[in-house]
C-alpha cells in the first residue's frame, strides 16, 4: 500500500522525538504527513519526513524543539527544513559570553576613527583573562585562520559560557 503522503524514496530510520516535534505542527497548512489527534503518526514518518530529517538531522534536539516553538505562532504553512533552520537560528539564545561587569573608565578614551568618520570610544575596561584570545577561545593562527586557544579547558569565562549553553540545552530538552 502506498504511504499516505506526498514524498517517496529510500526509507531511513527517523528518531521518534523528531517525528513528535514535527507532529506539533500537524495542523499547519500542507503538512507532509498525517498524525492522529493525540500525536501518533498516521502515516509512515520514515518515508514522509525523509526530506525533513535529511535537512535537519545534524541539529540538536533542543534546536529542533526551539525552531518548532518559534514557527508555530508565526507560520501558516508547514515549514520546510530551510525555514526551520532559519527559525532555529532566530530562536537560539544569545548566551552571555561575559558575565563579568566591565569596569567603567574615569573618562572615555577615543580608540580610533572608522572609515565612515565615526569615532570609536571606549567607556569601560574589560580585562581579558586570556590575552591570546581575549576570552573568545580562538586565537589567530596565520593571517586568515584561527585555532582553538590553549586556554580552552581552563579559562573561567569560557567554562561559564559552555555551562550556560549546556543548561539552556537541558532546559529546552525537558
Ligand atoms: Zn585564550
Amino acid at each position: 500500500m502506498p504511504p499516505d503522503c506526498a514524498f517517496n524514496g529510500a526509507q531511513v530510520m527517523i528518531p521518534p522525538w523528531f517525528t513528535a516535534q514535527m507532529a506539533r505542527m500537524a495542523d499547519m497548512k500542507n503538512p507532509p504527513m498525517k498524525w492522529y489527534a493525540d500525536g501518533r503518526p498516521a502515516s509512515d514518518p520514515d518515508i514522509c519526513l525523509r526530506m525533513w530529517w535529511e535537512g535537519m538531522h545534524d541539529m540538536p534536539q533542543a534546536a529542533v524543539e526551539a525552531a518548532v516553538t518559534y514557527a508555530i505562532p508565526r507560520r501558516e504553512w508547514f515549514p520546510r527544513p530551510v525555514e526551520l533552520r532559519e527559525d532555529a537560528d532566530v530562536a537560539a539564545p544569545r548566551p552571555a559570553w561575559r558575565e563579568i561587569e566591565p569596569e567603567p573608565l574615569p573618562e572615555s578614551v577615543v580608540l580610533g576613527t572608522l572609515p565612515t568618520g565615526a569615532r570609536v570610544v571606549a567607556l569601560s575596561r574589560y580585562e581579558a583573562e586570556c590575552p591570546d584570545c581575549g576570552d573568545t577561545g580562538f586565537a589567530p593562527a596565520g593571517e586568515r585562520t584561527v585555532r582553538r586557544c590553549g586556554c580552552w579547558a581552563t579559562n573561567s569565562v569560557l567554562i561559564r559560557k559552555r555551562e550556560s549553553q549546556r543548561k539552556y540545552a537541558e532546559a529546552k530538552s525537558r
